[in-house]
């Protein structure tokens, strides 16, 4: 496999940004050797700048749910552009937008575009902190709400991988508000919620842990959260970036039947720009500046070319039967690679929900975060690198969810499965 072209552009890029990357996760760190430079993509795949070819599972880190340069949504981005990039007023895609949120997902009555998951999280925070007067937050282990101060707490994804759960920079005085839980234990949360309930603004969880592997929620613990934060008075906030228009048309909420208080998106709602939102319950959102006082606000936010990206990408996957196809086809590939381990004899198990899934190198079925990271990461390094060399590109972190898009096809699988029928007998040996 010729990887020189990649090895000279990160050699440059080494020197010039921190570990080479914009990102941290992209820097391979976690999985050894170094990264691949992306020339382009389509469909299923991304061609890389040496002209190798890998079925990608990682999508952008989800927004791709209807493939890579989708002719839809690259038309509408073309279409959009030509009339300008920015305006700094309002535009009427904006509206579209916040229509079409909240006929797909009906706890969004009002809300507010941004440009970032990130900047989505901490917008909700800060409105939860305003609207209800208390200062301390709860978030779960392994989970990850972006780079905001108040979330690199016992986070996951790339601050997980690094182990770097707490990071340098956030004031001891900040991160002691927020307060951290392990993901699915009932107890812990009746428990915090006995001792410190009076003084939580808000709950923020991913509904289904997309940043530590992927992990679901067990039975009832989700509307166990909502119970807690309703008797307690503080805001359920579902931080549905990963999740949202991913595990169903109406996010994690509409699979588990929970409305939460308020709901930040990101990934798929710009169809591959740089998007989010946050919104929810409205009189929750009136209170957020000009109708309130809670201050939030973005210079490029509800940029008419983003939000025609999202557009198009949210009207693809309203086609009937979009998420059943999909659900189906990642129950296919997640079977095929269990039963590809088992006959290599390495220990896998895998978690799923409709478009996303993560692989375990574990003999147990993992439920929680401890569970999580105690996996076999050195495998799942080896297995990376077999696959990523037979042209599958996987998420070079064992503490990610990965991803399918409607654009893998029987070909896409076939050519997985085979790859990983010689990639678990290259970690068995
Ligand atoms: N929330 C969740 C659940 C995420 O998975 C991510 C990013 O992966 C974020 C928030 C942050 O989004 P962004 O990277 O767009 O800032």
């Amino acid at each position: 496999m010729k990887t020189d072209t990649s090895h000279d552009l990160f050699t440059r890029a080494r020197d010039l940004m921190p570990g080479g990357v914009n990102s941290p996760v992209r820097a391979f760190r976690s999985v050894g050797g170094e990264p691949f430079f992306a020339q382009r993509a389509e469909g299923a795949c991304l061609i890389d700048v040496d002209g190798n070819r890998y079925v990608d599972y990682v999508l952008s880190w989800g927004p791709m749910i209807a493939g890579h340069a989708h002719p839809a949504v690259l038309d509408a981005v073309a279409r959009t552009m030509r009339d300008g990039l920015s305006f700094g007023v309002p535009n009427p895609l904006e509206v579209t937008m916040a229509e079409t949120l909240r006929k797909l997902v009906p706890s969004m009555q009002m809300s507010r575009m941004v440009n970032s998951g990130t900047e989505a999280t901490l917008s909700a925070i800060r409105l939860a902190r305003g609207a209800t007067g208390r200062s301390r937050i709860v978030k779960f282990e392994g989970c990850y709400h972006g780079h905001g101060d108040s979330f690199l707490v016992k986070a996951g994804s790339g601050a997980l991988t690094f182990g770097l759960p707490n990071s340098p920079g956030v004031p001891k005085a900040l991160a002691d508000l927020t307060l951290t839980l392990p993901y699915n234990d009932f107890e812990a949360a009746t428990k915090l919620f006995a001792e410190a309930g009076e003084d939580i603004a808000g709950v923020i969880v991913e509904p289904i842990v997309g940043n530590a592997n992927c992990i679901l929620p067990r039975d009832g613990y989700l509307q166990h959260l909502r119970e807690l934060c309703t008797r307690y008075g503080a805001l359920l906030i579902f931080d549905e970036v990963m999740t949202g228009f991913r595990v169903a048309l109406g996010g994690a909420q509409a699979r588990y039947g929970i409305t939460p208080d308020l709901s930040t998106f990101g990934k798929i709602i710009g169809g591959g720009m740089p998007v989010g939102a946050y919104g929810g319950r409205a009189d929750l959102m009136r209170q957020v500046a000009p109708d309130g006082p809670i201050y939030q606000a973005g210079t490029l936010s509800g940029n008419p070319v983003a939000m025609a990206a999202g557009l198009a990408t949210l009207e693809l996957i309203q086609a009937p039967g979009f998420h059943e196809a999909l659900e189906r086809r990642t129950h296919e590939l997640c079977d095929g690679l269990e039963a590809a381990a088992r006959d290599a004899g390495v220990p896998l198990t895998t978690n799923r929900s409709c478009a996303m899934f993560g692989l375990f190198f574990s003999e147990q079925q993992v439920e929680t975060y401890a569970q999580a990271i105690a996996c076999d990461t050195v495998a799942f390094n080896r297995f990376f690198h077999a696959m990523l060399r037979r042209g599958v590109y996987l998420a070079p972190s064992a503490f990610e969810a990965a991803f399918l898009s409607s654009a893998h096809g029987d070909a896409e699988i076939a050519h997985t499965l085979e790859a990983a029928r010689e990639a678990f007998r290259e970690v068995a040996a």
